[in-house]
């Protein structure tokens, strides 16, 4: 019973679930056989042939779960078992980059096991129209890491998780936002109304927005006061940086300007 030429030699390769750990004899065909480890963890002796041509898969594990699968085939959650297999472990889907690409992964339990991922799910809560989303957005598929969201609940997590450039270096929106000491919520409502990201990171809180001036019991923002008299903003601004209430920074008339601040304020009650 030679042992085989290193050209035929399968130690240490893997075929699907099977790790192949050394050779073991050969069998009454005169074809070797190999002692292979499963990655369910049980040990099986295989042939050669059977080995390179795909037809032993694993253990016997595999069959197994393709014939639960196949009563599961088709179920939404059966569907999104898949996509979840397919973002994390293979490079050619679009999603790989945002998920396996960066350490995302299913635990063992689920990943080889359709039937467990299916019971936990009707175990958390799962409902039709749910979406699977992880709670800590570094962390892979789990059931410590993993709750049932609506759409609206997991696109705000998983925007607070959108990359961003700058500088050449890369990093999440709401960590941008901390190293800009800005509120992340902050720079999202930016974003929403149409700044761009960059802009809506970088650029500091204007200071004055928490200045209000009230007249005649109606309170307001400075700007809006501002806005709504007709005066000048910076103006206004650089009065109250000298130290100037915000209520005397509004209506005292502008020594450059024909403006009439206070005659402003009576047109201003008219509408
Ligand atoms: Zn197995």
């Amino acid at each position: 019973m030679a042992y085989p030429a290193s050209k035929y030699d399968l130690t240490g390769k893997r075929f699907f679930r099977l790790l192949v750990i050394s050779y073991s004899h050969r069998n009454n065909s005169n074809k070797t056989v190999w002692n292979c480890v499963c990655d369910c963890g049980k040990e099986k002796q295989v042939a050669y042939s059977s080995l390179t041509r795909g037809d032993i898969k694993s253990c016997g594990c595999y069959q197994k779960e393709r014939m639960i699968t196949h009563g599961l085939s088709n179920t939404p959650l059966h569907k999104l078992h898949t996509g979840i297999l397919t973002r994390c472990y293979n490079p050619n889907s679009k999603l790989y980059k945002n998920y396996g690409g960066r350490g995302i992964m299913m635990c063992d339990e689920w990943r080889y096991n359709l039937q467990a991922f299916v019971e936990w799910a009707k175990t958390s809560g799962y409902k039709k129209g749910l979406s699977i989303d992880r709670i800590d957005n570094e962390k892979g598929y789990s059931p410590d890491n993993c709750r049932w969201s609506t759409v609206v609940e997991q696109n705000n997590n998983r925007r607070s998780n959108h990359f961003f450039t700058m500088n050449g270096e890369t990093k999440t929106i709401t960590q941008w936002a901390r190293v800009y000491g800005i509120n992340k919520d902050r720079v999202f409502c930016r974003i929403d109304i149409g700044w761009d990201i960059e802009k809506a990171i970088i650029t500091p809180i204007d200071p004055l927005v928490k200045y209000v001036a009230t007249f005649d019991n109606i309170t307001l923002t400075v700007a809006k006061w501002c806005k709504k008299l007709n005066v000048n903003y910076d103006m206004v601004k650089n009065r109250i940086k000298m130290g100037w209430s915000p209520e005397k920074a509004i209506v005292t008339p502008s020594m450059s300007k024909n403006t009439c601040s206070k005659r402003a304020i009576k047109t201003a009650w008219a509408d």
